[in-house]
């Protein structure tokens, strides 16, 4: 299976209600390459204004889906004490370049044991403090403790368990955030907050799921739940504005100010960076990219309207067109992609489409934001060069008014929901003491 597949297909998921099965796997990197970049900084409002947008488009989405899975980031653990279900006896720091997977932007595979990064100067107290992290997507729900600097100390995955229902998907979310503090407090660490990001309609300022189509929630307060249970503040918000949150204080935005966080996966949406803050919008849906028109007429999207950006561009569409054009042919994207550098002639044609309309949509976007940096993430990126010298083609071919911005591919991978979801809680924290 490719990696699109891995990232964006449906049934790459693990069986609901798997457990997660403990494993060591050394230090992860889940850190950006300045541990000691400042996380409490005040150029983002804890609880914004209401916060959402009408799609599943989460960067969630675009993710590696590996559930079933925890690792402790216990460098001096040996393997024999952690696996099988043994306690963690150390936490220590990990750091790692900013993109740990070069110009692809990929992640590393949370299953696969990574070497550390970094020296004793990594290391982190036992005892200090740290925040629970929960990114929740369509099938899985990413957890972690994370200290400041964005320094993962334990990182866990867990099914969500939708064919339950809402409430039970709910139900598993509150436990994992319950669950986290009771693995900190077990490992001498003092956990302070608690960040939940979701994809979907989000009503951040009010701390409600409004709306979620894979996770079928309506209204859920999902921040007062988490927050009775756990006795911890707790920041609320949507998963693709944390993703740029962070991409931009840690990853490949950082030092910019004004820039778009574009994960394209299964579903396409954005996070509009302005002086530093993921914006909102009115009614909390701006970034919605995915559905500006971009072939009028075009294939039917799913929320109703035809030639949307994501209906032409996403991974399946790009699959999807691959398999019109050649009878009985198959291929995802990654495979489009990979056919493109082989010569394949129909991939080529296929690419350039797909790659033409994210332009056009790009182009509308950058007119009505001017940024000067597109941050591209998810499932898509991992074609690296293959998109983006095309695409800055296309768009330095389009511009008229238009600043052609920098194209860059994301640094914090699958890990920027929640490395968001992390910022967060210590902003709320920061704030609070
Ligand atoms: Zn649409």
């Amino acid at each position: 299976m490719s990696a699109y597949d891995d990232h964006n297909h449906p049934h790459a998921a693990p069986a609901d209600g798997v457990e997660p099965t403990r494993t060591a796997a050394g230090a992860v990197p889940h850190s950006p390459a300045n541990p000691s970049a400042p996380t409490g900084g005040s150029a983002v409002p804890p609880r914004g204004s209401a916060a959402g947008t009408g799609s599943e488009a989460s960067s969630a989405d675009a993710q590696a889906e590996v559930g079933g899975e925890s690792t402790a980031a216990g460098r001096d653990v040996p393997a024999a004490a952690s696996a099988g279900g043994g306690p963690i006896t150390s936490l220590s720091a990990s750091s790692a370049p900013a993109n740990p997977s070069g110009p692809t932007g990929g992640s590393p595979d949370h299953g696969a044991a990574v070497s550390p990064v970094g020296g004793p100067d990594a290391r982190v107290r036992v005892g200090g403090d740290c925040v629970i992290a929960l990114d929740v997507g369509g099938t899985i729900i990413k957890g972690g403790l994370v200290a400041p600097g964005g320094t993962f100390l334990h990182t866990e995955r867990r099914a969500t368990g939708r064919e339950g229902g809402p409430e039970a998907v709910t139900a598993r979310i509150v436990d994992f955030a319950d669950d986290l503090r009771r693995t900190a407090l077990a490992e001498g660490l003092n956990p302070r907050a608690v960040g939940v990001v979701v994809p979907g309609i989000v009503d951040a300022a009010a701390g409600i799921a409004v709306w979620s189509a894979n996770l079928r929630w309506r209204d859920l307060p999902l921040r007062d739940l988490v927050a009775e249970r756990t006795g911890l503040p707790v920041a609320f918000d949507h998963d693709v504005r944390a993703g740029g949150l962070a991409e931009g204080r840690l990853g490949a935005a950082k030092g910019c100010a004004n820039f778009l966080f574009l994960p394209l996966g299964t579903g396409v949406a954005g996070a509009f960076v302005v002086d530093g803050v993921p914006y909102a919008g009115a009614q909390g849906r701006a970034g919605e990219i995915g559905h500006i028109i971009v072939r009028p007429g075009g294939t039917p999207c799913g929320c109703g309207a035809r030639g949307c950006l994501e209906a032409e561009i996403s991974g399946p569409a790009v699959a999807r067109r691959y398999a019109e054009a050649v009878p009985g042919g198959h291929a995802t994207a990654a495979e489009v992609a990979a056919r493109v550098g082989a010569g394949d002639p129909v991939a080529a044609r296929v690419w350039e489409e797909s790659v033409s309309a994210l332009a056009d949509g790009l182009l509308i976007a950058l007119a009505l934001l001017d940024t000067s940096l597109v941050v591209i993430g998810g499932g898509l990126s991992r074609a690296g060069e293959t998109l983006f010298t095309p695409l800055r083609e296309a768009l330095a071919a389009r511009a008229t008014v238009q600043f052609v911005p920098r194209i860059e591919a994301a640094a914090l991978g699958d890990d920027a929901g929640c490395h968001g979801a992390a910022l967060l809680a210590w902003d709320i924290f920061e704030v609070a003491r």
